[in-house]
């Protein structure tokens, strides 16, 4: 087994998923980027996972922004603070034709939130637009959700039906407006998420205002629980 282990690493060598350095073959990451993942760890917001500096014991679980405004998810797991390692693999995956890292990805996601996910009856993510679907050719959210549990991933439950502007630049209340509507529930689903657990897999969570568009139209529609798992997200202090 040893030899043939050794043989393919010949062949095809196991790279860092980030900055592309050679590795073991049941490494993941390099021992130069390894140091450099930020887990996101407890304590942290129950809803949207963002990270407390230090333990507010049972009292404070929820941080001020869903305090002020409770969002249409229930809870959220990000794996990583979104920084250069991770930025770096996520893009591979999306824009370097690194499909392969799907199952890579899934793997870490199942590691970290396995109960989190059992709980769940559909796995869904947030749709891309067609034209947008076009470019990319795959939906990179739909290809993890697959790699983790193929049998409950309903990959057309949501649609998205207004292109998606750039949001960079838009104010958090121009974002809000620019995704109002953009998504509704595929018809053909339309009894089928009543009363259910669905769980909603993203790459990157940056602000929260696509992640809760989307929760927003399963809520109306009778989801009982919407849960969200990223890989990162972006901790803005
Ligand atoms: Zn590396
Ligand atoms: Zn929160």
């Amino acid at each position: 087994m040893k030899i043939i282990q050794n043989i393919l690493q010949l062949l095809f060598p196991n790279k860092c998923i980030s900055c592309q350095e050679i590795v073991s073959h049941d490494a993941t990451f390099c021992a130069k980027c390894w140091p450099n993942l930020e887990f996101i760890n407890s304590p942290r917001c129950e809803i949207c996972s963002h990270p407390f500096e230090f333990s507010l014991g049972e009292m404070s679980k929820i941080c001020a922004n869903c305090l002020k405004k409770t969002p249409f998810f229930d809870e959220t797991i990000s794996i990583y603070r979104y920084n250069d390692v991770i930025g770096n693999a996520i893009a591979n995956y999306k824009y370097r034709d690194q499909t392969h890292l799907a199952k890579i990805f899934a793997k870490i996601l199942v590691s970290k939130a396995q109960n989190f996910i059992d709980d769940c009856d559909i796995i869904c993510a947030v749709p891309l637009h067609k034209n947008k679907l076009k470019i990319r050719k795959f939906n990179q959210s739909i290809l993890i959700a697959k790699h983790i549990n193929s049998q409950k991933t309903v990959s057309d439950l949501i649609i998205r039906v207004k292109e998606q502007q750039s949001q960079v630049k838009l104010s958090q209340k121009k974002r809000i407006r620019n995704l109002k509507r953009a998504f509704i529930l595929n018809p053909k689903y339309r009894d089928k998420i009543n009363g259910k657990n669905i769980l909603l897999i993203d790459d990157v969570i940056t602000t929260s205002t696509t992640i809760n568009s989307v929760s927003r139209v399963l809520k109306k529609n009778g989801a009982k629980k919407v849960k969200v798992l990223t890989i990162a997200k972006t901790i803005f202090s």
